[in-house]
């Protein structure tokens, strides 16, 4: 087991490179770690964390009373200690600001689509919880319906949560996801992209089960984006027929998602529309 003083050495490091990523600026992010059952080492409130040493840090329980420090803990540390109380084998959590993953969010353009192969292995879906204003107890309750099945979870405007077993476990899943992120967008920018099909999904979920791999969680909510669960029209659904074939219905989920995902396709639609009016006029 670490030390407590090798616990501070990994949160200036971890917070050193998050900084030298470019995911947090001047004071912004917070990491944490759990010592004991109640008892968290945080950083401070108004620090930056590029700069931080390891006496900046604080001990705290997960209510938020200071048990060591010289200043306030993270604005966040409700946020922290949901994390700690819904999840008892987690023992880190940090909270970022990268920059591409909140971009998506602020476009209302979810990254919970299985793209990659390496994020059905590793994440699942990337779900986006709904914006709260940052440093309060909402930011708390917008993750609670995730933070159970999920160690990566967008925070709407905001910023990035992740967790996991250590500290260098959730910094790891934050890098996962921002580099998701990245290359969802590059892709964007060259053309239309296609989620992996549900029986591609299951392929990959099988390779894993072979390497002894927990299965993650895909997002429910993601069915009419993505089809990850089988479905043809969304959840609440009767499950679709075997094989991944393209359908009139999957073309029409597709179509409708994408026009509710980017303004700029309504005129696309619009177009189209016209179109088949104009071709159903020439052939009556
Ligand atoms: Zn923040």
């Amino acid at each position: 087991m670490k030390s407590e003083s090798q616990h501070r050495k990994d949160i200036v490091e971890v917070c050193k490179r998050i900084h030298g990523r470019g995911w947090i600026s001047s004071t912004d992010g917070n990491v944490s770690v759990r010592l004991r059952e109640d008892r968290i080492l945080i950083t401070p409130t108004g620090i930056h964390k590029g700069f931080m040493n390891e006496r900046d840090l604080i001990v705290a329980d997960l209510s938020g009373k200071v048990i060591a420090g010289r200043a306030k803990p993270s604005t966040e540390i409700v946020l922290h200690a949901t994390c700690y109380r819904e999840r008892p084998e987690v023992h880190a959590v940090v909270h970022a600001h990268p920059t591409m993953s909140v971009a998506f969010s602020l476009a209302g353009i979810t990254l919970a689509k299985c793209m990659l192969p390496e994020v059905v292995f590793t994440l699942g879906s990337i779900p986006t919880a709904d914006y709260a204003p940052p440093a309060t107890e909402e930011v708390a309750e917008s993750i609670r319906k995730y933070i159970k099945e999920y160690d990566a979870i967008i925070l709407e405007r905001h910023g990035s949560l992740t967790v996991g077993p250590d500290v260098f476990s959730a910094y790891n899943t934050l890098e996962r996801m921002e580099h998701v992120a990245e290359i969802t967008y590059h892709a964007r920018q060259l053309g239309a992209i296609t989620p992996l099909s549900s029986a591609q999904i299951e392929r990959l979920r099988q390779v894993g089960d072979r390497q002894g791999w927990p299965r993650r969680k895909i997002a429910e909510e993601a069915c009419n984006n993505c089809n990850a669960c089988g479905k043809l029209d969304g959840c609440g659904s009767p499950p679709a027929a075997a094989g991944d074939g393209v359908t009139q219905e999957r073309v029409a989920a597709a179509v409708s998602s994408t026009v509710v995902e980017n303004p700029s396709n309504d005129m696309a639609a619009v177009i189209a529309e016209e179109v088949a009016g104009a071709m159903a006029r020439a052939r009556g």
